[in-house]
């Protein structure tokens, strides 16, 4: 008798920004990306839809002012056009906060949405994107299941004394304010995959995990579970990033606004808009250019560069007080896992920890490549490992599935 095709395990994965929507359709067994795009200028004049299917690629241009459900129309049309809707079992969306209510990722209903909405409230651009997409999508996707898959979810094992804030206690209980943590999804997925390449169980690995993309953080991982990471109530904490500040002294709210008349919206602006790696280059948020101007004598790219690699050091060594034992340093994200200038400095400024970097190993492991790229003697590992949260997703949505 000849065996049953597996069954489909497509998932449409939906990343919903306040003026942008990332999608793809995932093949949940295999992380395959059958088609995948970009909605971007939502709601702007020139609003357009790209995206890339069976190698080629192209471009739709939307009508002025056309926004979020007009985008997904748009999916709708290409992904039936293209017949891939018969093979969808769920839409999984990536939702950036989920406050406290969500430790893992969940069938989305009424109840679902009302705690998404509340968690909102603490980070009301991306969390009225993330509504937004949901209520889109299941409009458009009528009869297929919705999964929420929370950034924050993988961050709830922190212990009070790494997630409260040293603020007056009610503001916590009553109001929620505490550090949640972002990119858990990648965080926990390089995590696995390290593991894997390590060939140590999960369960018994201490990692501190590096996502440097636009948006940087760091996570401490002990035995599998994160205890610390380095953005707070919200991505904007921590490290040096593309055009966020990172962390800076809360003092300097009193000085813009006194001395220099800021608005709450101007000061909200300047440190999540135009400071980073933008800010002290005066150049770019793209680390690609900074490196190429550093490289050619620009000082401050050089002093960016160097900025973002002492705040990155300085913020991993502090993790050697919640794991004791570390078993290797991972870094992905579009600089983690193309930066070789970048993991060479960082290694480098870690080496009292007993960590050396293999400057092959460190040049190889680029454009996708995983690898550990630390020499035989270091004590300590460095791997290069690329991120996939859209997998994480699809797997999510497709195992929440098939408990239905
Ligand atoms: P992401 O947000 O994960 O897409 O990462 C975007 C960041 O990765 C940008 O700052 C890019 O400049 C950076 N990036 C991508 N490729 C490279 C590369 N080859 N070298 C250095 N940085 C890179």
């Amino acid at each position: 008798m000849p065996t049953p095709a597996p069954k489909s395990q497509h998932v449409l994965v939906l990343n919903c920004g306040s003026s942008s929507l990332k999608f793809a359709i995932i093949d949940a067994n295999t992380g395959h990306e059958i088609i995948s795009g970009l909605a971007e200028r939502l709601g702007a004049a020139t609003p357009s839809v790209k995206y890339k299917y069976k190698g080629d690629k192209t471009l739709i241009d939307l009508e002025p002012e056309q926004a979020h459900a007009e985008a997904i129309n748009t999916l709708v049309t290409l992904i039936k056009d293209h017949k891939l809707d018969e093979q969808l079992i769920a839409v999984g969306h990536r939702v950036v906060h989920g406050g406290e209510h969500f430790t893992k990722s969940v069938l989305i209903n009424d109840q679902v949405i009302e705690s998404i909405t509340q968690a909102a409230t603490l980070a009301p651009l991306h969390g009225h994107a993330n509504l937004l997409g949901i209520s889109s999508a299941q409009d458009s996707f009528k009869g297929l299941p919705q999964i929420a898959v929370f950034d924050t979810a993988f961050h709830q094992t922190m212990d009070k004394v790494a997630y409260l804030y040293a603020l007056p206690y009610n503001l916590y209980t009553e109001f929620g304010v505490r550090r949640y943590g972002f990119h858990g999804t990648s965080h926990f997925y390089v995590a696995g995959q390290t593991a894997k390449l390590l060939n140590q169980p999960i369960e018994k690995s201490n990692f501190i995990s590096a996502h440097l993309g636009n948006g940087c953080s760091v996570c401490a991982i002990k035995n599998g579970d994160s205890v610390d990471t380095s953005m707070g109530l919200t991505p904007l904490e921590g490290l040096v990033m593309g055009t966020r500040s990172g962390d800076i002294d809360p003092g300097l709210f009193n000085f813009l606004t006194t001395q220099l008349d800021y608005s709450a919206q101007q000061i909200d602006d300047l440190l999540n808009q135009k400071s980073g790696l933008l800010g002290i280059s005066e150049l770019s948020n793209d680390c690609r250019t900074i490196e190429e101007a550093a490289t050619a004598g620009n000082q401050q790219a050089a002093l960016a560069l160097d900025m973002f690699c002492y705040r990155l050091s300085k913020q991993i060594a502090s993790y050697m007080v919640p794991l004791q034992r570390l078993d290797a340093l991972i870094f992905t994200g579009g600089i983690g896992e193309n930066s070789d200038i970048i993991r060479k400095k960082v290694i480098t400024q870690l080496g009292f920890l007993g960590m050396e970097c293999d400057t092959q190993a460190n040049l190889d492991a680029r454009f996708g490549q995983q690898g550990v790229i630390s020499t035989e003697q270091s004590r300590i590992k460095a791997v290069v490992m690329p991120t996939n949260e859209e997998w994480v997703i699809a797997l999510d949505s497709a195992n929440i599935v098939k408990e239905l």
